[in-house]
């Protein structure tokens, strides 16, 4: 009898512990974001005396802001459609999304000591103030990517190589956050080709040629001397049985020409040399199969598991299972721009208090260092070429030196995707991109003048 008491008030005592430690990790830890989660009733509430923080780009361009009084404001979207997928919307009927949803805390100066300072000011009948944020995006580039993105599926991402900072990050179709209302029918209709969704960071495409970029690291880290060797496509390779081909015989080429002409019996044969385990790991190294930390949800890109040598060669050109995201992309062109240190991406510059005061400020730092020096830039070099004489002529601009490659990514869903990747200045560069447009052909046709007129664009200011 004892014992079944003692068990009984041990028993009760391990509960009573556990409902102790639960209550402490609900209100410490996961406080916050229960109380930022958009279920809770009380965060509408908030929402309704809340002045939410405006958004402004680099140079201060406002890109959402709330106006009217409280219980009836307002929010507007002064570039519309352009920065949509970007900073989102928020709406009582429809939820929010993009920045809206993810930096909800900040903007509505929910975080840290000034959640206590906007209860008290909701106590005494005041208004609440958010906090402002200032974005690495520049408007008018990314409203400029979004235009000639306009009519067709497809994304654009502009990185600075050396700060990780997101220039612009656009992708198509999108929406107009000043018009939900009316549009959110059509949005949602099945031929609208899911202007919700944020292709540059969400859509995930085989990278096609683009990943030969990843191929040349790793063949490069393996054996220098690949770039003294003569290979030789004759416009097909047998691997366990399955052929790979190139749109043509080759005929002899170098290291070089292999880049220029987007050779893949070269490339294929590279990977097969440097082997699965050297080939996944360089692509790790560039971001895949692993989460990106970013201000907005990024899909994982991944290169698959298990390769044996025909899924190895098919990788090495950016086919089978590959797939990578258009920001994925802009991250291995970064890399190799910035002497093969990959920059955090990052999209947030500051937080501000509404009356100005600096509360967080971004500080760019190292996401991985991918390779040495040396073989960045025999890669730039070999892209420098493709820009000058190689499938990538349509990058080049006058006066400066592109850097630059091709893809035309197979598909199941049709013609192939254009890709282009390109970086500029070739030997200061100041910003890279990554552009694909779905079912849209050859890359160098299509993608390459897109991400010709980003640069240039990028490069007047
Ligand atoms: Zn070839």
């Amino acid at each position: 009898m004892k014992t079944g008491v003692r068990r009984l008030a041990l028993a009760t005592g391990v509960i009573f512990v556990i409902l102790i430690v639960h209550l402490t990790y609900i209100q410490a830890i996961a406080g916050e974001r229960l109380y930022l989660n958009p279920l809770n009733p009380r965060l509408n509430l908030v929402e309704q005396q809340t002045q939410r923080g405006a958004i402004y780009d680099r140079a201060g361009r406002v890109l959402a802001r709330t106006v009217g009084n409280p219980g009836q404001f307002q929010r507007q979207y002064p570039y519309g459609p352009a920065t949509a997928l970007v900073v989102g919307y928020v709406s009582g009927r429809f939820g929010s999304s993009g920045l809206e949803a993810s930096r909800d805390g900040d903007l509505l100066g929910l975080t840290g000591w000034q959640h206590l300072l906007n209860q008290g000011r909701r106590l005494m009948g005041q208004v609440a103030r958010g906090n402002d944020l200032t974005l690495t995006l520049d408007a008018e580039l990314q409203r400029l990517a979004t235009s000639l993105l306009a009519g067709r599926r497809g994304a654009a991402v502009a990185l600075d190589p050396r700060t990780g900072a997101v220039l612009a990050l656009a992708s198509s179709p999108t929406f107009d956050p000043n018009r939900l209302e009316e549009e959110w029918q059509r949005i949602n209709s099945p031929g609208a080709g899911s202007p919700l969704l944020n292709r540059a960071i969400q859509g995930l495409y085989p990278p096609g040629s683009i990943m030969k970029l990843v191929t040349a690291t790793a063949a490069l880290e393996v054996d220098p001397g690949i770039l003294q060797r003569d290979f030789y496509c004759p416009g097909y390779l047998e691997v366990q049985g399955w052929k790979l081909t190139c749109p043509r015989p080759h005929g002899h080429l170098n290291f070089q020409q292999a880049m220029m002409y987007s050779c893949n019996v070269t490339f294929a044969t590279l990977a097969l040399e440097a082997g699965a385990d050297k080939f996944k790991e360089t692509a790790a190294l560039y971001g895949f199969d692993k989460p990106l930390k970013f201000d907005l949800p990024v899909e994982e890109s991944r290169v698959p598991g298990r390769l044996n040598a025909s899924a190895l060669a098919e990788g090495a050109i950016g086919q089978g299972a590959v797939l990578a995201t258009p920001l994925q992309m802009a991250m291995v062109t970064a890399a190799i721009a910035n002497k093969g240190i990959l920059m955090q991406p990052y999209l947030v510059e500051k937080v501000t208090a509404a009356g100005g005061r600096l509360l967080w400020q971004a500080v760019p730092r190292p996401l991985q260092v991918v390779t040495g020096a040396k073989v960045a830039t025999d890669i730039k070099e070999a892209m420098v070429a493709t820009v000058n004489g190689g499938t990538a002529t349509a990058a080049s601009l006058p006066g400066i030196q592109v850097a630059a490659k091709t893809g035309s990514a197979q598909n199941p869903g049709g013609e192939a995707h254009a890709w282009l990747v390109a970086f500029a200045p070739a030997d200061e560069p100041r910003i890279a991109v990554a552009v694909v447009v779905e079912n849209a052909g050859a890359g160098g046709v299509v993608a390459a003048p897109l991400a010709r007129e980003i640069l240039a664009a990028a490069l007047r200011r």
